[in-house]
């Protein structure tokens, strides 16, 4: 069994159970190669953790166990993966929905790897070749375990020679069609790196629906498959979509389609979400709720947006298109910002355009994301609901 030695000092976190293995507490590490499974050792050579590496961002690789004596074989994983489907219980019986994640990396204990269900059809994705080395008898166990109609994979790394794609099972003709609180949404397993929606917003998608959408004119910026746009517009007076790709506005379309909508009731534009700001403006548009979701980072020719630089921006130009007593539903899934810097971003933007305003509501993950305890980054997700009541008159 390789070792890797943890840099005196640096243990207390290790004891604790955080699950990243960070290059910089480790003595020496050039012996240890993508998959190779190590024990976590202090510089005493007591036993701290059992670990495999698998290089993501900053970490070296993921804790599996704390039992020196526990072996990385397939009845590991068939383990775990059971503890994850008893957690499911209550998405497998829930009516309107048959959709969610059933395992969730490190929150479901191996950081890297992530199973998502769409009724049946399932995706497995890979995060690092470390993970992917044990591919054979993950996908062994998953079929042990899992019920499915057909599996899926997708490497979340680069790597030219493996390929993303159908793994085992009766493959369905894409786009499927899932349902989740009701309403429906087309998904595609295996079209480049995304599906179609995001599983982790199911439950701000609802809230919007039954809270903030209601009689209000909604406008759904970096929308994507209009998926926040989709459920708001069954209560709401109408929707606008706004996204920069070509293919938002047919698959806006046809989410609407398998809903019962006419895409022509709503509003879709192919446009970059600041010249949309500066062309509603000019055509006095005003709107009741603005969803903002924008990607961590995006590239629109020379520009280039950063959620931790510019998200202010998206902030302050919503601003003069939000009605009186409008809400803004702020939503980033960058792990770079606490929930509190993230927060304060929002106050003292708001609080330096002069507004009053009151922040409503914040949401995080629902259960199926399953996040770890001691590893703050996985709760990626922050929705930020804050009612802009008045802006003050300006002289
Ligand atoms: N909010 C969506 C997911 C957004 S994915 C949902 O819940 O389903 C990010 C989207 O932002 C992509 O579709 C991308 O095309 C779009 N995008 C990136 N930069 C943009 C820009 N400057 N203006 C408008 N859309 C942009």
């Amino acid at each position: 069994m390789k070792t890797a030695v943890i840099n005196k000092g640096k243990e207390q976190k290790y004891l604790n159970h955080y699950p990243l293995v960070d290059e910089e507490d480790i003595y020496e590490h050039s012996h240890l190669a993508d998959g190779d499974i190590f024990h976590l050792v202090m510089d005493d050579g007591r036993y701290l953790a059992t670990a495999y590496v698998g290089r993501q961002h900053k970490g070296l690789g993921w804790v599996l166990s704390y039992d020196a004596e526990q072996l990385i074989d397939e009845a590991f994983f068939t383990e775990l993966f059971q503890e994850a489907l008893d957690y499911r219980q209550y998405y497998f019986n829930v009516d309107g929905t048959n959709a969610f994640r059933l395992f969730n990396a490190e929150g479901d204990g191996i950081g890297g790897l992530t199973i998502d269900n769409y009724d049946g059809h399932l995706l497995v994705q890979w995060y690092s070749k470390g993970i992917y080395a044990f591919r054979d008898i993950v996908l062994q166990a998953i079929q042990e375990v899992f019920p499915y109609t057909s599996i899926f994979e997708k490497t979340r790394f680069k790597d030219d020679a493996v390929e993303s794609g159908f793994v085992t099972g009766t493959a369905p003709e894409f786009p499927i069609i899932i349902e989740e609180n009701f309403t429906f949404y087309n998904v595609d397993l295996d079209d480049g790196p995304m599906t179609g929606i995001f599983l982790d917003q199911k439950e701000v998608r609802k809230k919007l629906r039954d809270v903030y959408a209601p009689e209000r004119h909604v406008l759904n910026l970096f929308s994507y498959t209009g998926a926040f746009s989709v459920i708001a517009a069954e209560t709401a007076v109408d929707t606008t979509s706004v996204d920069l790709a070509n293919r938002s506005r047919s698959l806006t379309e046809e989410n609407f389609g398998v809903n019962g909508i006419d895409p022509k009731s709503q509003f879709i534009y192919v446009m970059d979400t600041f010249d949309f700001y500066h062309y509603a403006a000019r055509h006095n548009r005003v709107y009741d709720t603005i969803v903002i979701d924008p990607p961590s980072f995006a590239r629109n020719k020379k520009k280039v947006f950063t959620v931790q630089k510019d998200y202010h921006k998206l902030i302050e130009e919503a601003l003069p298109i939000l009605n009186e007593e409008g809400v803004l539903v702020l939503s980033t899934n960058s792990s770079a910002l606490s929930s509190k810097a993230f927060k304060n971003m929002i106050k003292k933007t708001l609080d330096e355009a002069g507004v009053d305003f009151e922040i409503e509501e914040v949401m995080g993950l629902p259960k199926d994301f399953r996040t770890h305890p001691h590893y703050k980054p996985s709760k990626y997700l922050k929705v930020v609901f804050v009612r802009v009541s008045s802006k003050e008159v300006i002289i």
